[in-house]
């Protein structure tokens, strides 16, 4: 990984886009290949409402129906995580920021760290597709694998090819949550993209296509990113 040595710390890099453009399967192969850690918010906080912790008993209704959880509750669990060791080498960043009010956070938090962004990915699916995506994804309960109804089916129904689990439908991607979460998107987090244009480190990639063509999308802009 000589590009990690070379940066003095690994990449730090943030991945922006509307829910269902596909910034989960984009950040494992990111992660994949250049070892920085892929840090999901939403995988976080669904981790937090499985166990019943006080923030994901907070956080189980207001995800179920696709809206955002406060920035009082999702600020320190990101403040937390971010200042892990792991975390001190580069990250990939999934999910967050997603209002200005976390974009400032993460500002002051690497700012205090004499540290920037790399750059930050906005990986753009028209809504028609967006909405077919979330309606017919299914994942697997025990291992996380993700299929569709219609364009990655499991070899059989309602079974994960990868390990026999039974597939579901995330809660928040039932139609009316769906809707909310893409209204959401764009009155809270798209003012995102103008900010980090204006901060130079945009970079808007077509995320349609298969996953490894947009991958290529990806790396063919930053250097370093085949590991
Ligand atoms: P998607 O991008 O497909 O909506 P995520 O797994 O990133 O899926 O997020 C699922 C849900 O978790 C969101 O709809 C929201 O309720 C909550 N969530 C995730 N990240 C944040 C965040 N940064 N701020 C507030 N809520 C969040
Ligand atoms: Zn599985």
């Amino acid at each position: 990984m000589g590009r990690t040595a070379a940066h003095g710390g690994g990449l730090r890099l943030v991945l922006l886009g509307a829910p269902g453009v596909g910034k989960g399967t984009q950040a494992a192969e990111i992660q994949r290949r250049t070892g920085v850690p892929h840090i999901s918010t939403g995988a976080m906080l669904r981790a937090a409402v499985k166990e019943g912790t006080p923030p994901g008993q907070k956080a189980r209704a207001i995800m179920e129906r696709g809206a955002l959880v406060p920035d009082a509750l999702v600020g320190p669990i990101m403040a937390e995580r971010l200042a892990r060791p792991d975390a001190g080498g580069g990250f990939l960043l999934d999910g967050f920021p997603r209002t200005v009010g976390q974009a400032d956070l993460l500002d002051r938090i690497l700012a205090e760290r004499g540290q920037g962004l790399d750059r930050v990915i906005n990986v753009v699916v028209p809504e028609p597709e967006i909405i077919d995506r979330l309606t017919g994804r299914r994942l697997c309960a025990a291992c996380g694998a993700t299929f569709h109804v219609r364009s990655n089916r499991p070899r059989a129904e309602g079974v994960c090819d990868a390990c026999g689990g039974a597939l579901r439908r995330r809660d928040d991607d039932a139609e009316a949550a769906i809707a909310e979460r893409l209204r959401i998107y764009q009155e809270q987090t798209a003012p995102l993209v103008a900010r980090y244009q204006r901060a130079g480190l945009l970079l808007t990639v077509d995320g349609r296509g298969r996953p490894d063509e947009v991958f290529e999308r990806i790396a063919s802009s930053i250097p370093g990113l085949r590991g």
